[in-house]
């Protein structure tokens, strides 16, 4: 058997990051204890607008050397806009991971949990189940462009979309597979065929391409424009299953997919490079929340169940299902003195419910 270990930093970073983060830890030392699993963790402070201000650098130079070394980085929120614009923090640190560790495949879950309610009505736990794959390395997102004619009533300005092949084809590849693993076996691609009329039909076409191998013939795929697909994500979300999309579509959806399952504070998003030969990145979806942070109200489930996607995405499945049991449990039981105001608790904190989970994974 593989050795059940993992080496991971520990990137707080800023706000309400440095908040959530002990009881990441906590919960991730808690599932190791009872599973058996070999975590190492090692903690940094770069990546943060303090490290900045003592450094005039959001990272040390040799960042890339050091990160290197681990298994994955557990990152939890950085930018604080008082003290640094937020493309500084963030050109400075996070899609700096994303890009130098070519982490090319985003992945959100959107899951109503048990207990949270739903912004969209009559929907219960097990209705909304979906990933959304978002491709995180080039398409909508380049550099590439300008402005000519500048100043004059002829001012053009151009932006310009970058598909690979490459790029195209291992995110696709990595939502087939993903889907091929799932008990409904469903595959929904995000294009906007007819109005974007070159790269989009690119993209469908490396779809139609490998959906051809063997492997996937027992998948069901289906394609929708971007529009009118999330017009379902908010009408008929028990549609879906799997669903990829470019950099600037997925992005869309994976804020609105967990927008769908009740507070922000509880998503977590994975930015994987699949093949391992740079660590994985794994945060909560939500930032540094400056308007709470020092309140001690911040919801640890985002940070928790990142922890949580971390032991998935190394095949540790038994301490990962045990942990997201664990953050049911607790949701479910919706006590106002544990769980934080985000999900309507009274004078629960982030450590009240941190606890809790805590304590749910080592009763398990
Ligand atoms: P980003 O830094 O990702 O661009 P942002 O700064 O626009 O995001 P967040 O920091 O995520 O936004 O905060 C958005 C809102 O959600 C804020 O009002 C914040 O208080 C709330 N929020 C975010 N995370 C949490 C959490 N873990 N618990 C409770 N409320 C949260
Ligand atoms: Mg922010």
């Amino acid at each position: 058997m593989a050795p059940r270990k993992l080496k991971i930093a520990v990137v707080p970073g800023d706000g309400i990051g440095t908040e959530v983060m002990p009881f990441g830890v906590r919960c991730l030392k808690a599932a190791a204890s009872v599973y058996g699993l070999d975590l190492e963790f090692e903690e940094f402070d770069f990546a943060s607008c303090e490290y900045y201000l003592k450094h005039g650098d959001m990272m040390p130079k040799d960042w890339k050397d050091t990160l290197s070394q681990f298994d994955a980085i557990y990152f939890g929120a950085v930018g604080l806009p008082d003290v640094l614009p937020d493309h500084v923090t963030l050109w400075g640190s996070l899609l700096k991971f994303r890009r130098e560790f070519d982490q090319y495949v985003n992945l959100r879950p959107c899951r109503l949990m048990p207990g949270v309610p739903s912004p969209l009505a009559n929907k219960k736990a097990g209705d909304i189940d979906f990933w959304v794959v978002r491709e995180n390395t080039e398409g909508e997102y380049s550099s590439i462009g300008g402005k000519i004619f500048e100043d004059t009533d002829r001012e053009v300005v151009i932006q310009e979309t970058v598909m690979t092949r490459v790029g195209v084809d291992r995110v696709l590849k990595y939502a087939l597979d993903l889907a091929n693993s799932r008990p409904k076996k469903h595959l929904t691609s995000a294009t906007k065929s007819n109005g974007i009329s070159i790269t989009m039909p690119y993209w469908d076409a490396r779809l139609q391409e490998l959906q051809k191998a063997e492997a996937y013939s027992g998948l069901k795929i289906d394609k929708f424009h971007i529009d009118i697909l999330t017009a379902w994500f908010v009408l008929r979300p028990e549609q879906f299953d799997v669903i990829v999309g470019s950099n600037l579509f997925g992005d869309i959806l994976s804020d609105l997919g967990p927008a769908c399952t009740g507070t922000i504070g509880i998503a977590p998003s994975a930015n994987i490079n699949p093949e391992g030969k740079f660590p994985s990145l794994f945060e909560p979806v939500h930032g540094s929340a400056p308007d709470i942070a020092g309140k001690g109200i911040a919801n640890p489930v985002g940070m928790i169940w990142a922890g949580q996607m971390m032991l998935s995405h190394f095949g540790f499945s038994d301490a990962a299902d045990g942990m997201l049991k664990a953050i049911e449990n607790v949701l479910a039981r919706q006590e106002a003195t544990v769980v934080t105001p985000d999900m309507g608790g009274k004078s629960g904190t982030t450590e009240t419910l941190g606890v809790a989970i805590e304590k749910e994974i080592l009763s398990l």
